[in-house]
């Protein structure tokens, strides 16, 4: 079973922000923001390459709710979920990482050129 699975099942603990029948929000154990929540499906998909528009569209939702929990909605925040290798994905759970509470900067992304695909 997944890290992500196990927290979903409680067998790993979490600090746990809301939670349905579907989704699960949690803080992020290594933060990068002052707010810093994951938001995930309650069954396992791998990343955002297998996620139904079905699935995703129960996501947006609680996305949007567990923003207001945390009190983000009107400051503004970022939602991002890494897909794969070249995406940096670590931990193999669909994951959207919600960040916010300060003014985020938009950063360095790769080493790449990204003017070569201009
Ligand atoms: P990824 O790099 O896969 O997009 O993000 C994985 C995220 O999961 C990272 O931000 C990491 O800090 C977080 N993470 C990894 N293990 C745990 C854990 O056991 N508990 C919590 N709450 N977050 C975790
Ligand atoms: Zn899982």
């Amino acid at each position: 079973m997944c890290l992500f699975c196990k927290i979903v099942n409680k067998e790993i603990p979490a600090n746990i922000i809301a939670e349905n029948d579907d989704f699960l929000a949690f803080h992020d154990i290594n933060p990068k923001a002052p707010v810093h929540i994951l938001a995930i499906p309650k069954c396992h998909v791998d990343s955002f390459i297998e996620v139904t528009a079905e699935t995703m569209a129960g996501m947006t939702t609680f996305m949007q709710e567990v923003a207001k929990t945390v009190k983000i909605d009107k400051s503004g925040y970022r939602v991002i979920t890494n897909i794969g290798e070249n995406g940096g994905q670590e931990v193999k759970h669909l994951h959207f990482h919600i960040l916010g509470g300060t003014k985020l900067a938009w950063g360095h992304f790769s080493d790449s050129d990204p003017k070569n695909n201009l």
